[in-house]
């Protein structure tokens, strides 16, 4: 039997009355897990299934089966990011991004209380497109594809300061070295700091950071075409929100 405290990926139903839930536990790692009777609106299962909601979780079975949940509570529903639609839609995207990246059974604390963490502070009304980035530049290290900020990425002299990214080596260009791959990125200083400060700084202690728009979207465009070129996935979610943005729904 498993005890631990689990937040949920996602959900699909499975036959007339249960679920498959994938959880990101606090203990185990990310688990698939069979909720039965989770469909049933009468069911304590029901409401603790419900996409990123925190709950406690009790979990049997495993071994070659699937674990079974035999007791879930919820522990915070978060209810002021589903009564809105865009924090449903950036917190889609944390769920769904962590979802893809996550092994089964590798447990990390640190990347729970990361997640955790994003749906406090999206449900707290923080800008979430800056969470957002800083979400995804956190996960570059779980993945094991973060970009070494700290150095030249061609001649690996410590630098502090670039406005040339290179996508295909992966890394930062020093003033020497900005010509060494053409179609290395442009982008204004302030978006080379921002992406230094968002690999160390903790989550849960973010105040208000200011960003201006244009700054904002160099850093979108950098990081997108990073992910573009490193991950090879595609996020449905990520898809939406981008619609979202480029309509200003
Ligand atoms: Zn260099």
């Amino acid at each position: 039997m498993y005890k631990t405290e689990a937040i949920v990926l996602r959900g699909i139903d499975y036959g007339e009355t249960n679920k498959i839930v994938t959880l990101l536990t606090r203990d185990f790692g990310k688990l698939s897990v069979m909720a039965g009777g989770a469909k049933k609106p009468q069911s304590r299962l029901t409401a603790a299934s419900q996409p990123f909601t925190h709950g406690h979780w009790i979990l049997y079975g495993g071994g070659k089966g699937m674990l079974r949940a035999s007791q879930a509570e919820v522990i915070e529903s978060f209810r002021s990011i589903r009564e809105d639609l865009y924090k449903t839609a950036y917190t889609a995207y944390v769920m769904e991004l962590t979802e893809r990246f996550v092994e089964e059974r590798e447990p990390s604390q640190g990347l729970f209380f990361l997640v955790l963490n994003m749906l406090h502070q999206i449900a707290a009304g923080k800008d979430a497109e800056i969470l957002i980035r800083i979400f995804e530049i956190k996960m570059l290290r779980v993945a094991g594809i973060e970009p070494d900020l700290l150095h030249c990425t061609h001649c690996r002299k410590e630098i502090s300061l670039a406005v040339r990214f290179s996508i295909r080596l992966a890394g930062p260009l020093c003033e020497s070295c900005h010509d060494a791959d053409p179609q290395a990125i442009w982008m204004k200083p302030a978006v080379f700091k921002l992406m230094r400060l968002f690999q160390m700084i903790d989550i849960s202690r973010i105040g208000t950071i200011s960003v201006q728009d244009e700054v904002k979207r160099q850093l979108a465009s950098v990081i997108r075409q990073y992910y573009d070129e490193y991950t090879g996935v595609t996020l449905k979610s990520r898809h939406f929100l981008e619609q979202m943005d480029r309509y200003k729904l």
